[in-house]
């Protein structure tokens, strides 16, 4: 039975020492191992690690002889073994969970002098081609070179699919725990499945040039909020992004261009890392009043179509406000936390995709609305012009939540 994985195995004295451990692991090949002699004739298990340096390996006894098991993040392929002598850590990572679980097990047995009821290893060196499964790029551009009957190396950092005629995400890319980079373009991807949201270290997405109609809010909620960077969305076909996209925190990068978008989600203010924002070739007419508080090194708004901002200013304004307004500006004020669980689902959605004044404050319905014009060098470093006529302005729209704050800021307007 072997295992792939990368391992450091510490010594405990160490520390005693003064020294600490490297805190970096090798790729190896874990074994476990029988060996029969004459005076034992039950066999002794061992833990074998082989490394390319150390093709041989060294033995680690196992009956009796481990002190614990960690697995907390067994599901993140690690573990340490704990063993009593010599008094080391065997510190497992990057190994495929369900591998790792299976050996775990195999060598829990193994501690307890019970028959391993799986296949052993012999002691001898493993093959240099064993070493191969350690793979973390692989780049597949044509429909000829796609696996079909071989899984993927587990180890994969990197995997590129393109011009591949995907109709869809394939399951067995969604068990490559360790990815950080995924690249599906040039496929005919129509919808993602809510588990790419698994993979928990992926932080670069390429989409571009597929047929996606949308960017499902699952994904927006799931640990992509803490990895994603860049997404390219570019070259498909979808024509709104869902509010809680800009839940997509760490987002430092997002192409959009040649798309559908009639509109940008209308909370885009809130992605903070944004630095390059390109949504050229899509149909937007203008920009929510939050694209102000962005904060971006470049932008490229090319080719879109963009209104002439209306001369008059659209008034909605109750008065008295209703009571659903005047609670939800409150709630929203106050910061006060709301959810499905509280209050139905039709006002969270009212209360996610409420306006923000010019003042800071926030209106539901009841509000005044004027566009403007911005130029875009007020958000961004290096702005793409807008039109063929060497514009960098663009309609914006503002919010006013009363006739007060409309009058205060109506400069602005002219
Ligand atoms: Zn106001």
């Amino acid at each position: 039975m072997k295992l792939h994985c990368e391992v450091e195995v510490i010594s405990r004295h160490l520390p005693a020492l003064g020294l600490r451990n490297r805190g970096k692991g090798v790729r190896a090949v874990l074994s476990l191992c029988q060996q029969t002699s004459r005076s034992q004739p039950s066999a002794r298990a061992f833990l074998l690690i082989s490394t390319l340096k150390d093709k041989r390996g060294t033995r680690y006894e196992l009956w009796e002889n481990i002190e614990q098991f960690f697995t907390k993040f067994v599901d993140e392929g690690k573990a340490t073994v704990r063993l009593k002598e010599p008094p080391v850590d065997i510190c497992l990572s990057k190994a495929n969970s369900s591998s790792l679980k299976g050996f775990l097990s195999a060598v829990r047995l193994a501690h307890r002098g019970c028959k391993v009821d799986i296949p052993v290893s012999t002691l001898t060196p493993v093959k240099t081609s064993e070493f191969e499964n350690f793979k973390t790029k692989m780049v597949i551009t044509s429909k000829k070179d796609y696996p079909l009957s071989k899984n993927f190396p587990y180890s994969l950092e990197h995997l590129q699919t393109s011009y591949c005629g995907l109709v869809r995400v394939d399951m067995r890319m969604l068990c490559l725990k360790n990815l950080r980079k995924l690249d599906l373009s040039h496929n005919h991807i129509k919808k993602l499945p809510a588990t790419i949201g698994d993979l928990i270290h992926l932080q670069e997405l390429n989409l571009n040039d597929n047929h996606l109609e949308s960017f499902s809010v699952a994904l927006c909620q799931s640990t992509l909020q803490k990895s994603l960077r860049t997404l390219d969305l570019s070259k498909n076909k979808i024509k709104a992004l869902p509010v809680q996209f800009c839940q997509l925190q760490e987002l430092t990068n997002l192409k959009l261009d040649d798309n559908e978008l009639i509109q940008f989600p209308c909370k885009i203010g809130q992605l903070i890392n944004l630095r390059f924002l390109s949504a050229a070739r899509n149909k937007l007419p203008f920009l929510p009043s939050e694209f102000r508080n962005l904060s971006l090194e470049y932008l490229d708004l090319f080719g879109n179509t963009f209104e002439q901002p209306k001369v008059l200013p659209v008034t909605k304004l109750q008065a008295p406000l209703t009571l659903l307004e005047s609670s939800a500006r409150t709630i929203l004020y106050n910061r006060i936390p709301y959810g499905s669980h509280i209050i139905p689902f039709h006002l969270c959605q009212d209360l996610d995709t409420a306006k923000t004044c010019v003042c800071g404050r926030f209106c539901l319905n009841s509000f005044i609305q004027g566009t403007t014009t911005m130029n875009l060098h007020s958000v961004a470093h290096t702005v793409v012009l807008v039109d063929n006529m060497g514009g960098t302005e663009a309609p914006i729209v503002s919010y006013f939540c009363s006739l007060g704050c409309y009058v205060n800021s109506s400069d602005m307007l002219k």
